[in-house]
């Protein structure tokens, strides 16, 4: 786990500092032009002192506001606390009424403000630093009355999570449009992600190497064996042990060992019904595996590469956990904001 390191902002009630430049004109040198007192929101101070300048240069006046003060009505320090109390569980209104109990009155509608400031100024500052393995999975957690497909992108490295968007998994020019900012951002160099045709086709187009969840392919593999177990000829089973043991081992030669596992296989024309036989659909798995076969090894060569997506999954397990508690996680944009703030260590 994160360490959570809390650093709320210091709010002065006085200015101890001169500007060090005019806010128009750049200039260094000012006189003082008077003082004025402000109202704040704090849960501390009621009020602070500005002092006013003119600048000697370009002789407009403007305020020079204490630390933790800028020009709105709430201090630094109060807008993050309030973001801070949602992040701890609170709804926006539960926040609302444990501030009133510090004196602070503010409505649920500034403290979902201030969460969005939060989470921004969280998000602007991971644009500098890259992410070079990004798990990327569909997640449904708004799909209480009528499904709402979303896919969610997360830092591999560290568990954070990197963008949420509302954007269906199936289909590759949304996919493309979701990820390409975000890989060429970030420098992305590895995509982890389950074996969907789209995830294949947009990671090829993007340039990036591709990791397929092992755990989603051994399911699928899975089934596909245990279906065809009961319907090859008995001569055949033993291919279906040995594709078994090659995706348990995952040997950097078992494309090719696949790949003469298909030739060896009779081709046989479909039936008249047009269904395809046991046979032809082993063929067709054993041709597929063989292709794909470098997409379920990156791992092997590339270092800080799961094997897995289980990182993006306990993401996303997070955020359906606190959809069912918290009643602002109602809309994307709140849950974005949600999984920036909490989805880390908080260390903002
Ligand atoms: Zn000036």
């Amino acid at each position: 786990m994160a360490i959570v390191i809390l650093q709320l902002p210091d709010v002065k009630r006085t200015s101890q500092t001169r500007p060090k430049q005019c806010p128009y004109c750049q200039a260094e040198t000012f006189q003082r032009w008077g003082k004025v007192g402000k109202p704040v929101r704090d849960n501390r101070l009621r009020r602070v002192q500005v002092y006013r300048y003119r600048c000697c240069s370009c002789r407009r006046t403007f305020r020079h506001y204490p630390s933790g003060v800028d020009r709105a009505d709430q201090t630094l320090r109060l807008r993050k606390l309030a973001a801070l109390m949602w992040v701890l569980g609170l709804s926006l209104r539960g926040t609302t009424s444990v501030l009133t109990a510090f004196g602070v009155k503010i409505s649920h509608l500034t403290v979902w403000r201030d969460l969005q400031e939060q989470a921004e100024l969280l998000d602007q500052r991971r644009r500098w630093q890259g992410v070079r393995v990004l798990g990327v999975d569909g997640a449904y957690p708004l799909a209480k009355g009528g499904k709402r497909p979303g896919l969610i992108a997360v830092d591999l490295g560290n568990g954070r999570p990197v963008s949420i968007g509302q954007v269906d998994e199936a289909n590759p020019q949304a996919v493309r449009r979701f990820l390409e900012p975000l890989v060429q951002r970030l420098g992305v160099s590895v995509l982890v992600s389950d074996d969907l045709a789209s995830f294949r086709s947009v990671a090829d187009q993007l340039g990036v190497e591709q990791q397929v969840c092992q755990f989603h392919v051994r399911r699928w593999v899975g089934r596909t064996l245990g279906d065809l177990r009961e319907k090859v000829p008995q001569d055949w089973l033993w291919v279906l042990e040995e594709v078994k043991a090659l995706l348990a081992d995952l040997p950097a030669a078992g494309s090719r060992r696949l790949y003469e596992l298909w030739k060896r296989i009779p081709e046989r024309r479909t039936g008249q019904s047009g269904e395809r036989s046991p046979l032809e659909q082993l063929r067709n798995l054993l041709i597929r595996l063989s292709e794909h076969w470098a997409s379920y090894r990156v791992f092997d060569w590339q270092a800080d590469v799961p094997w897995t997506n289980n990182g993006t999954e306990q993401v996303i397990g997070r955020m359906k956990m606190r959809s069912r508690t918290v009643r602002g996680y109602k809309s994307w944009q709140g849950m974005w904001a949600g999984l920036l703030l909490s989805g880390s260590g908080v260390d903002w």
